[in-house]
């Protein structure tokens, strides 16, 4: 798979438990985050992703697009 989005995730993220999670319940505190792959910017604004996949740990972000795409090669569970 060739694609600009990826880049060494592997290294990070290859079958990874993963939340669905509203940016706003995140319990980290970053005030904003980059999707891993596409660079998206999530936060609370109305124009940034409000919605998306994260680590456990809230540290890596993923938007619904980039983990459609890529959800096979990296093998993620989601825990409900
Ligand atoms: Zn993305």
């Amino acid at each position: 798979m060739n694609d600009w989005r990826l880049t060494n995730q592997a290294k990070y993220l290859i079958n990874k438990l993963l939340l669905m999670k509203n940016y706003k319940d995140r319990t980290s505190s970053a005030d904003h985050d980059h999707c891993e792959f596409c660079l998206d910017r999530f936060s609370e604004d109305k124009q940034d992703i409000n919605l998306g996949y994260c680590t456990e740990d809230c540290y890596h972000w993923i938007c619904p697009n980039c983990y459609n795409d890529f959800k096979d090669l990296f093998q993620w569970k989601i825990k409900l």
